[in-house]
């Protein structure tokens, strides 16, 4: 493992990254729920934190290992906090890509204190020699060090104090197994309900000093991809809109208009969702055209494609992963209005992609 002089924590890259990534999200710190009553949605998943955050207080425990599993936006780093907040314990955030070489993960894992609670954010991304120290650190608390060089290195095991690692990620086929059997809890964060949505429009509206009505915020709900962080972002807007107008409150007008002027439909697909539609209907014919096809296409990356697009398409009905590839379905053809052309549905031999190559 690591051959370096452990790092003072304070100093660690990756803490000063997650430590900006954090400031970055100022705008939205105000928003963010501090508890799990003010948590909204997601009531099962919830329900049993409760009791699980509860039983650990109780036996003056640290909370078991968390696993957070669900697109961008829904919550994971929030709950987090929120996980933290209610054991009454510390709170340390990072993010994989942030750490680099061994020493990063150790610096924040000597300093833990008791029960703390540590978020790593894309846990998919984690290095796998640093997987190997966090699975360690979670089974036996305790830190595997290297001392020293060559035939004189020698293995040294740090003991640390109990704690709770939450790993977050929007891929969980992309996690190894050994690394998934180390959480004992796992949270699969699904899209919200529309009526969690104007739950969650109404409460960070009041927060924003911005008043709205019932049929604008259900109107709003519905445009939000069932994300609570596309719906703070809309909000934010729709008041510059209703300030502009000098309307003293965001209106289904002023949504109406401003839904139009952001070109955000009905089922809150931006023009790039229907970019990404209207290429698999009329390059490819409806598809099947596989991931890294549609990303070079679009000029985008298959992780976005993946993690941040594709996810809310597949939940609306618009498109449908299959073996061979990305398909465009009968509701996607209607909602762009595209005439439906029989023989794309019957693309019997190959991909479309086979056929590039054969051209
Ligand atoms: P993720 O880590 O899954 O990408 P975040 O935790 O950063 O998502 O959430 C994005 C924003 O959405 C937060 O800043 C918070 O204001 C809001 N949010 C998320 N979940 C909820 C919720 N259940 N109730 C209210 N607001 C929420």
């Amino acid at each position: 493992m690591g051959k370096e002089k452990i790092p003072a924590p304070e100093k660690t890259r990756s803490l000063l990254h997650a430590e900006k990534a954090l400031a970055e999200d100022d705008a939205d710190r105000s928003l963010r729920p501090q508890r799990l009553a003010e948590f909204l949605g997601q009531d099962a998943m919830k329900e049993n934190l409760a009791v699980f955050i509860s039983a650990a207080k109780e036996r003056g425990e640290s909370l078991d290992h968390l696993f957070l599993i669900g697109p961008p936006g829904l919550g994971k780093t929030t709950l987090a906090q929120v996980v933290a907040r209610e054991l009454g314990v510390d709170f340390k955030v990072t993010s994989a890509p942030a750490l680099d070489k061994p020493k990063d993960l150790a610096g924040i894992l000597t300093a833990v204190t008791e029960k703390t609670v540590f978020f790593i954010d894309e846990i998919h991304r984690l290095k796998p020699a640093l997987e190997e120290m966090l699975y360690i650190a979670m089974e036996d608390y305790e830190l595997d060090w290297i001392i020293g060089q060559g035939p004189s290195a020698r293995t040294i095991r740090i003991p640390i104090p109990p704690f709770t690692m939450v790993g977050a990620t929007t891929k969980a086929g992309n996690v190894s197994s050994p690394l998934i059997s180390r959480f004992g809890i796992t949270c699969r964060f699904s899209f919200y309900e529309p009526k969690d949505m104007e739950a969650i429009i109404r409460r960070s509206a009041g927060i924003l000093k911005a008043p709205i009505t019932i049929d604008a915020s259900r109107r709003l709900a519905a445009s939000s991809r069932g994300t609570p962080r596309v719906a703070n972002r809309l909000i934010r807007r729709m008041r510059d809109f209703a300030q502009a107008r000098r309307t003293p409150a965001i209106t289904l007008d002023v949504v109406e208009e401003g839904l139009n002027r952001l070109e955000i439909d009905r089922l809150g697909l931006e023009k790039y969702d229907r970019e990404i539609l209207a290429i698999i209907i009329e390059r490819y014919r409806g598809g099947p055209v596989g991931a890294e096809t549609l990303a070079i296409s679009l000029g985008e990356t298959v992780d976005t494609l993946e993690d941040y697009y594709e996810p809310y398409l597949i939940q609306s009905g618009l498109l449908q992963r299959t073996p061979r590839g990305r398909m465009a379905t009968p509701r996607a053809y209607q909602h762009l209005n595209l005439p439906q052309n029989a023989a794309s549905q019957t693309s019997g031999g190959g991909t479309h992609e086979d056929q590039r190559v054969l051209i």
